[in-house]
């Protein structure tokens, strides 16, 4: 069952103009609405004042800005989807902790480094600083999240605390620091979206509530592959929700048999499948590790669809290239069985690379695919031998040139599996000169 998906490109347009000219219009406040502490500089303290002030600004319009990058609203994630969303949060959080470092020592500058007395009547600048601090640690970790070994669930929930939080601060912060956000239209504009910031939050926090997911039962868990499970699941309601091939939910698994945690996972099934679901999971870690021990009739709780990697969203009926690193695979049998079902008449190639033999997933659906359809070649790439040494066959520019030797260059190429591969790859389709724009990729890692 297929939702009715409409193209977005120009409410993307309209989107990012809207986001450039809030930042545009912040950065006139400190000229239109100067403050007395402005107001009585002069020279090169009025300039640098003022540069300090538009850091300020800058920082804070970024900052209201995250919750909505993150934010999991279908309708959002039909303009923008979400694996793109998450890596534009993380870039812009690191601009707005630059511009918030900035922010304190352009306004410190132009009073030449003399700081605050200790008095209680400067209480919102020293709230600055314990937020900018806030600010950097909050970056810092999530940047250095992977080096520090933290795992994602635990450092989830620090964000999860740390967010509200800095927000609820930081508009303590520009409310008193600021005569001009004291009264006026800045100060209007700031209660809107102290009003709208809150609304989000508490929206967000009711659809993450059980009450907003869609309760499955597990029909079975069985081996898919070395290290790899097939879930298969029914809707408690009797019918699943549409979606598109290649899109992915969240699991929350209910119960005592594993931890109650969100993860992200492909919904493997074609979607002309209505009565369940099926998610192929590979053990990495702590919570995919436990998939195992899921039993009949356990309750996963699911929230989605989410993403747009999909073939159906590509324009025109283009050639398709799928190219997957391990379980990376899972998109692309969900395109996959959606073509064989829709009898799809366009040519296309599948390259896989996994660690051995024993890694490739649901190996007999794959082949009963390829007997269905007559224009699909598969070529594995096996990266290790039987003893598990690394073997010769890597995707390199002469073995992907054989493999899509006479391919069309204006192929749709799907592209999904470890960050490495995925980096490699593109660089090698571009040299081998397919269009950088028809290569979409997913990230597994957000
Ligand atoms: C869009 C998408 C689709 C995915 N589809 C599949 C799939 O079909 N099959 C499959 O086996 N895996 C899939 N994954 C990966 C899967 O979500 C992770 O392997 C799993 O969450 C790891 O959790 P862990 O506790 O076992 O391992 P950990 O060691 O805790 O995590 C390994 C890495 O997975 C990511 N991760 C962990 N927890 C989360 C979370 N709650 N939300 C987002 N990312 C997280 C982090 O980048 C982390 O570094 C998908 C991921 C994404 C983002």
């Amino acid at each position: 069952m297929q939702p009715p998906y409409k193209r977005t490109g120009f409410k993307k347009i309209i989107c990012m103009v809207i986001f450039f000219l809030v930042l545009g219009a912040g950065c006139t406040i400190p000229f239109y609405f100067e403050s007395p502490s402005i107001l009585y500089k002069f020279g090169m303290a009025k300039r640098l004042l003022r540069a300090g002030k538009i850091f300020g600004i800058l920082a804070g319009i970024l900052l209201v800005f995250q919750p909505i990058f993150i934010a999991r609203f279908s309708f959002i994630d039909r303009i923008f989807p979400q694996d793109r969303r998450c890596r534009f949060h993380k870039h812009t959080a690191i601009v707005l902790t630059g511009a918030a470092i900035l922010h304190p020592m352009f306004v410190l500058w132009a009073e030449n480094f003399s700081f605050f007395p200790m008095e209680i009547r400067y209480w919102p600048e020293f709230l600055g600083i314990g937020l900018l601090s806030l600010v950097c640690v909050m970056t810092s970790i999530s940047v250095f999240r992977g080096a520090v070994h933290l795992r994602w669930n635990k450092w989830f929930l620090a964000h999860r605390i740390l967010a509200p939080l800095i927000l609820i601060l930081f508009f303590i912060h520009v409310l008193n620091v600021s005569k001009s956000f004291e009264s006026g239209l800045p100060n209007h504009i700031l209660l809107l979206t102290v009003f709208f910031t809150t609304c989000c939050f508490i929206i967000k926090w009711l659809f993450s509530t059980a009450f907003f997911k869609k309760p499955f039962r597990v029909i079975s868990v069985t081996p898919a592959a070395k290290d790899a499970w097939a879930v298969n699941v029914k809707p408690l309601s009797g019918k699943v929700f549409p979606y598109i091939p290649g899109q992915f939910a969240y699991i929350t698994p209910v119960g005592n048999r594993m931890a109650r945690e969100e993860h992200p996972f492909t919904i493997a099934s074609s979607c002309f499948t209505t009565d369940h679901l099926q998610f192929v999971i590979r053990s990495c870690g702590e919570f995919t590790d436990k998939i195992e021990y899921l039993k009949p009739d356990d309750i996963l709780l699911i929230d989605g669809p989410y993403g747009q990697f999909s073939h159906v969203l590509v324009k025109e009926k283009l050639p398709v290239i799928m190219i997957a690193g391990g379980i990376g695979i899972t998109p692309m049998l969900s395109m996959l069985r959606f073509m064989a079902h829709s009898q799809d008449p366009r040519k296309v190639v599948l390259i896989w690379s996994n660690r051995t033999r024993d890694h490739i997933i649901l190996a007999e659906k794959l082949s009963g695919l390829t007997r269905k359809m007559k224009h699909l070649v598969i070529h594995h790439v096996i990266t290790r031998d039987s003893f598990g040494q690394v073997s010769c066959e890597r995707i390199d520019e002469q073995s992907l040139g054989l493999m899509l030797y006479g391919f069309d260059r204006q192929a749709a190429v799907f592209l999904c599996g470890p960050p490495a591969m995925v980096a490699v790859v593109k660089k090698l389709l571009k040299v081998l000169g397919f269009s950088g724009s028809r290569v979409y990729t997913e990230s597994f890692l957000l």
